[in-house]
């Protein structure tokens, strides 16, 4: 796979559901259920963050995902979700530093910069709110912007 672009999504759902009367997290293992039960052959999302900002593995990089129709992204793009419903609530802060830590881990193992980054609703020909209408992107694309200036300091002190 030539993975060129990191898409960020929302579960659009709530971050708990009741199983057989327990509550349970909504996590990669419930989303793979969901999705399975949709007739795909695994989740769609490659990682999913969680409320507390751990990231945990989807479907493998070895294979196209199915998160994004829209600018082939299925085959090109890289689907990180996170978990919740972002037209409702706001991300916890500390999923968004975990979604950082995970796009800044990708972008470095797959050579991509911060223009790299979408969220699901601005891939050209996509029609959603995704990842929700309260999903802070002008702070995200901050956060990628300073950490990278960061990063190139602690690569060239001298600079
Ligand atoms: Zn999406």
């Amino acid at each position: 796979m030539d993975w060129q672009k990191i898409v960020i999504h929302h579960t659009a759902s709530p971050t708990q559901i009741r199983r057989r009367g327990k509550s349970v997290p909504v996590n990669a293992a419930v989303i793979r259920e969901w999705h399975k039960a949709k007739g795909w052959k695994d989740i769609g999302y490659n990682f999913v963050i969680m409320p507390d900002g751990h990231c945990e593995e989807g479907r493998s990089l070895q294979q196209q995902g199915a998160h994004c129709q829209a600018g082939k992204r299925n085959f090109t793009g890289i689907g990180v979700c996170l978990v919740g419903n972002f037209n409702e609530i706001e991300v916890p802060e500390a999923q968004l530093q975990g979604l950082v830590n995970k796009i800044e881990e990708l972008m470095a193992t797959y050579n991509l910069g911060t223009e790299d980054v979408e969220l699901h609703r601005d891939v050209p020909g996509a029609a959603t709110e995704c990842p929700g209408r309260y999903f802070p992107g002008d702070v995200l694309s901050k956060r990628l912007a300073e950490r990278f200036k960061i990063n190139i300091k602690g690569l060239f002190p001298e600079c």
